[in-house]
């Protein structure tokens, strides 16, 4: 059987199992299992019925090597109720199948108007039982306790329960291009995270996954796409060619060991520094 097909099945069981329940929770260990012992065996689909709902850059902790750059490229930046209003409408025009929908950051908790995000939620979820919807938080601090425990119990609360900004992760801030062994490598696969994470929401589109829309915020290509329907594989494995290239990510599909302390690349040194000078302004969704 080829990786082609082998990928399908393991896809088409992976729809097979309703979400929230035990066997669903096995399945997705499981699959977690093989994907950290035998990244190079997979071929990446990107996941266009999961999204993760970057609804702001605020975070109170800038962990090292941060999927999101929030803390080596603070900003305030948020995802307005109209942007999600707008999010809701084309996913009731188009009969998107989303299974998850994550609100994610920064600190989701941070965000404004989290109440009303979760009250627009709460009409979707009437209509939408099958979709899990969630929220990871970095649980860290009082304030961010404090909306937790707001949550309605319909939302699946992922709290990583952190207390520092220090933690084993994938060297976010090295990217690929910087390392000789992976500067040919077809950047178009993607990794694991636009499989298992689904593909992302900024303020400024729509992304094949959320590390690569923060890839963007700092670099400034402007990749996002500006409506639903212009999310299909090919436009996203596009995006993956620009932006996995600068993605530490990548390097995980060749079991490249994660790190603790803060790791950055030239490509990324550079992009840093003229972020500081100034930010790159990117269209908005
Ligand atoms: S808590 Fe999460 S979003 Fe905030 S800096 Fe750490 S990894 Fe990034
Ligand atoms: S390497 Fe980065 S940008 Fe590319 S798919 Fe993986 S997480 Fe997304």
């Amino acid at each position: 059987m080829t990786l082609h097909k082998v990928g399908r099945l393991r896809r088409a069981l992976k729809r097979a199992i309703r979400p929230e329940t035990f066997l669903h929770r096995v399945a997705e260990s499981a699959q977690r299992c093989l994907w950290r012992y035998a990244p190079r065996c997979f071929d990446w689909r990107p996941n266009l019925e999961s999204i993760d709902l970057d609804i702001t850059t605020r975070c109170n902790l800038g962990c090292f090597n941060c999927s999101r750059s929030v803390g080596v490229a603070p900003a305030d930046e948020s995802l307005s109720l109209a942007q999600l209003e707008r999010f809701l409408r084309e996913t009731a025009e188009l009969s998107w199948p989303w299974r998850s929908i994550t609100l994610a950051g920064g600190e989701p908790t941070l965000h404004p108007e989290l109440g009303k995000i979760v009250e627009r939620l709460a009409a979707y979820k009437r209509d939408h039982a099958d979709c899990e919807i969630r929220l990871v938080s970095n649980g860290h601090g009082m304030r961010v306790q404090e909306v937790l425990s707001s949550i309605p119990r319909w939302v699946t609360v992922k709290s990583s329960a952190k207390s520092s900004n220090r933690h084993v992760f994938h060297s976010y801030n090295l990217a690929p291009i910087d390392v000789p062994r992976y500067r040919n490598a077809d950047f178009r696969r993607g990794c694991f995270v636009a499989e298992y994470c689904g593909v992302a929401l900024t303020r400024n589109g729509y992304y094949g996954c959320a590390p690569g829309g923060a890839v963007d915020r700092v670099f400034g290509f402007d990749l996002g796409l500006k409506s639903l329907a212009l999310l299909r594989e090919a436009a996203v494995r596009e995006q993956f060619a620009t932006l996995c290239r600068c993605c530490g990510h990548f390097k995980y599909n060749y079991r490249e060991p994660q790190v603790v302390e803060q790791a950055t690349s030239a490509s990324w040194q550079d992009a840093l520094e003229k972020y500081k000078r100034k930010r790159p302004v990117l269209t908005l969704y």
